[in-house]
């Protein structure tokens, strides 16, 4: 999976990609990530990047022939790849757009700062637009690492068999159960007697009633949508009748 992010400011990446799973990643080759300075391919002499607003109003817009050039640049290198914006405005990112990510081979991830983008850069170029939520970010670096750091964990061989994606919250449409590691007691609080109990099957069923338990109280959305089995379903009507058929 090869990743081109497109920004203002590359420094800003250093940190999180050169550490644990996403450096790990990238040393085993499983993934390439490229940082292209979008002020290299500005045109003028003081390599300007952004512009005051047609119109008028406050703060600046990144101009589109800089975005247009490196954008060219960078597909013309990696045809096949798919150029995503980072924007407010987009699709919001979830486990599942991330699972349709990372079936891509790769992706051109445009991070926006100040008052956004020439919009022509989204007619001329954008093929996916990404939100990570109702907020507005300083600009799209953020956004762009968690992208990259969601999609790399699902790209096959990036998580080692003991810390498999297959668990974790979202990967079946629910919240993962709770987990605890040793000390088996601590300030009276006792780690769940089934966990030491060694049997699996008991362990399973608890962690899958935990599961449903959490995602039925905190993310009922969630829950709607799943894809529940015959197990879930029964699991399910146990807990109702736990609490008097009361939902919380
Ligand atoms: N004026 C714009 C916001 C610009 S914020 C608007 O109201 O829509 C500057 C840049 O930060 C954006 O171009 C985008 O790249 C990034 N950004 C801000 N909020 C974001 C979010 N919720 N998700 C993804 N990217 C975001």
């Amino acid at each position: 999976m090869k990743f081109d992010i497109l920004t203002l400011f590359p420094g800003m990446f250093a940190g999180p990609f050169d550490e644990s799973i996403i450096r790990r990643a990238r040393n085993k080759q499983l993934i390439d990530i490229a940082l292209h300075n979008i002020r290299d391919y500005a045109l003028d002499r003081h390599q300007t990047a952004d512009d005051a607003p047609y119109g008028g109003g406050a703060g600046m817009v990144m101009k589109v022939e800089p975005l247009a050039a490196c954008i060219e640049a960078v597909k013309a290198q990696n045809p096949a790849s798919t150029v995503v914006m980072t924007s407010p405005q987009g699709r919001r990112f979830t486990h599942s757009v991330a699972a349709q990510l990372a079936l891509r081979p790769g992706l051109i991830i445009v991070c926006g700062r100040y008052e956004g983008i020439d919009e022509r850069v989204r007619d001329l170029f954008a093929e996916d637009a990404i939100s990570l939520g109702d907020y507005v970010l300083s600009g799209g670096e953020i956004a762009a690492m968690a992208i990259v750091d969601s999609v790399t964990r699902l790209v096959p061989g990036v998580l080692g068999s003991d810390e498999s994606a297959g668990t974790d919250s979202f990967c079946d449409g629910l919240l993962e159960y709770p987990q605890y590691t040793r000390p088996p007691e601590f300030r009276g609080l006792q780690v769940p007697e089934v966990l030491l109990s060694g049997n699996h099957e008991l362990i399973r069923t608890w962690r899958r009633r935990e599961s449903l338990q959490r995602t039925r109280t905190l993310r009922p959305d969630l829950l709607a949508e799943a894809e529940l089995t015959k197990e879930d379903r029964k699991l399910l009507a146990e807990l109702e009748r736990e609490d008097g058929g009361h939902d919380r």
